[in-house]
């Protein structure tokens, strides 16, 4: 195994690495652009920070990379979608410096309201001024914090200590994670703008967010406002902040992001009065670093040797992660999909993944916003089966979503309440240009996934090996018939299963074998006057 590592990581990262039988580290931080696309074919696994710009271009060349670790959280320096047309996991290391970038927020918040750095330049310059660096307190004042998550509720809680009333804006958390914290979850964030003495920005930079701190939203925020971004540059327009620095409205920031870093000489942030700016040092303690690093480097080697692995941002569950019952509907899934892309002809247009009944009433995908998309795992599984039987790239679970993508093919997804004789059910509907099937599946207790519908017929298929499927019309000796053709080619038959709409109406039958069925064997099958294909 080759591993790449192109930015610089804390020792002990390495050293795991270094550890592993069989690996090869290769360190170079100057491979960066052209010269990282001419060199990064041989490599298994690629480890960057923030100083390594992974694009499409970059990535097309890639012919063994099976993986992507960014030690750190933001991977807005990756490519993620052209990295999951590849196939290459993304993974981050979200909780390897929460507190870090929790403890420099504090910092910077203190440091705007009581005007420390420009206290001390003034002192170094020879000034002794107490009333010109008059401060506010934290005590009692509201804090309002974007995006309630890893270290969006840290900071909640040391706020607390300070005494401060603290409300959240998070569309994407549940309530009960709020009030847990004793921190009023607000549904708009306009309501949060317009309470909020200080607000604070943990959001992550997604399409959402780019850009949702602009004029207007300056416009609603209380006079003398305080404002701290630890978050990502894009999320606050630099402008408008500089602006409202300028005519007070802003009575203080701290900044330790920018939409383009390094900061460019002419940032309309330079100069801006009472802005605090670091760069970018959210992340950097020497204790985050190093865990940064540790992580990536274990989970690089988990995915390398094919065991489960955390944090992958282009696959929004960890199947290992799941009850086994879920387990089981997950395989199950992905062997209905691949079954029914075979059973229905013509091409496909739209697919739709119903899941019925209590088990699936919790949501089990991680939130993941760097992928668009936002499925359970069982629908991730069934597109998978589906795309396999008929991408030539081979298809897994994070590039095949984007394939179907590509080919117009819509996809929902649908929860439903219990309504046949099986207590939980997973329900494909495929519609294809010349008609739509429907394959139904449940997982009884002995964990084994079973087949119990296709189309109008009800069957009993447990989904293992390999399948003959045929439709017939219901007369005697159909079966005899296709047993024997089968046994003169020496293909044992596993198991026989017949469904049927009526007497001597439509019929199906599905034979479970032991081998694949030779295309001439088919061929005889199918000339038989029962069957109709
Ligand atoms: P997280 O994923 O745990 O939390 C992000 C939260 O934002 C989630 O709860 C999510 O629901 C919420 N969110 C997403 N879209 C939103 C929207 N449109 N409106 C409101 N909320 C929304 O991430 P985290 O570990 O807490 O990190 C938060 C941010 O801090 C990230 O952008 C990360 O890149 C940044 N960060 C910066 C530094 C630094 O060096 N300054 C260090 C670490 C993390």
């Amino acid at each position: 195994m080759k591993i790449l590592i192109t930015d610089s990581i804390d020792q002990e990262g390495i050293q795991i690495l270094e550890a592993e039988e069989g690996f090869e580290i290769v360190i170079d931080h100057s491979l960066k652009g052209d010269r990282l696309a001419e060199h990064i074919g041989p490599y298994d696994a690629l480890i960057t920070r923030s100083g390594t710009d992974v694009t499409a271009e970059i990535l097309e060349g890639v012919e063994n990379l099976k993986v992507i670790g960014r030690a750190g959280v933001g991977v807005d320096n990756v490519d993620i979608e052209a990295a999951s047309r590849k196939g290459v996991i993304v993974l981050n290391a979200p909780t390897g410096n929460t507190l870090a970038a929790t403890e420099h927020t504090l910092a910077m918040m203190l440091g705007a309201v009581r005007r420390l750095p420009f206290a001390h330049y003034s002192l170094e310059h020879g000034e002794w001024d107490r009333k010109k660096f008059m401060g506010t307190q934290l005590y009692k004042k509201t804090l309002g914090i974007i995006g309630f998550g890893r270290i969006g509720s840290q900071v909640a809680k040391r706020a607390q200590s300070f005494d401060m009333s603290v409300m959240a804006y998070d569309p994407y958390i549940k309530r009960e994670k709020a009030e847990k914290a004793g921190v009023e979850l607000v549904e708009k964030m306009d309501d949060l703008l317009t309470r909020s003495d200080i607000i604070t920005f943990h959001v992550p930079l997604t399409e959402e967010t780019i850009g949702m701190i602009g004029r207007r939203e300056f416009d609603l925020m209380k006079e003398r406002v305080v404002l701290i971004n630890c978050a990502r540059g894009g999320v606050v327009d630099e402008t408008a902040l500089a602006d409202s620095l300028v005519s007070g409205k802003v009575s203080a920031a701290a900044v330790d992001v920018f939409s383009k870093e390094p900061l460019p000489k002419d940032s309309p942030l330079h100069g801006a009065p009472n802005l605090i700016i670091t760069p970018h040092l959210g992340a950097n303690t020497e204790e985050a670093q190093k865990n940064v690093s540790v992580i990536i480097a274990q989970q690089v080697i988990n995915v390398l040797r094919g065991r489960s692995y955390e944090n992958a941002v282009n696959l929004p569950y960890v199947r290992g992660r799941l009850s086994p019952e879920l387990q089981a509907y997950f395989d199950l899934s992905e062997k209905m999909g691949r079954f029914i892309s075979q059973y229905a002809a013509g091409r496909i247009e739209e697919v739709q993944v119903t899941l019925v009944g209590t088990l699936f009433a919790e949501d089990v995908s991680e939130k993941v916003f760097d992928s668009p998309f936002r499925y359970q795992p069982y629908t991730f599984a069934v597109i998978k089966g589906l795309m396999e039987i008929f991408q030539q790239e081979a298809a897994s679970y994070i590039s095949a979503p984007y394939f179907a993508k590509e080919r117009g093919i819509i996809i929902t997804e649908a929860k439903a309440d219990r309504v046949k004789n099986y207590s939980d059910l997973i329900s494909i509907r495929l519609v294809t240009e010349k008609g739509t099937t429907t394959v139904e599946g449940t997982v009884f207790a002995d964990l084994k996934g079973r087949v119990t519908a296709v189309d109008q017929f009800r069957v009993d298929l447990v989904a293992e090996g390999t399948f003959l499927f045929f439709s017939n019309i219901d007369r005697p000796g159909v079966i005899g018939r296709v047993g024997s053709i089968l046994g003169d080619n020496r293909i044992n038959v596993a198991g026989f299963y017949l469904g049927r709409e009526s007497y001597q109406g439509n019929a199906v039958g599905f034979v479970s074998l032991d081998s694949r069925v030779p295309e001439a064997v088919l061929e005889e099958i199918r000339e038989m006057e029962e069957i109709r294909g």
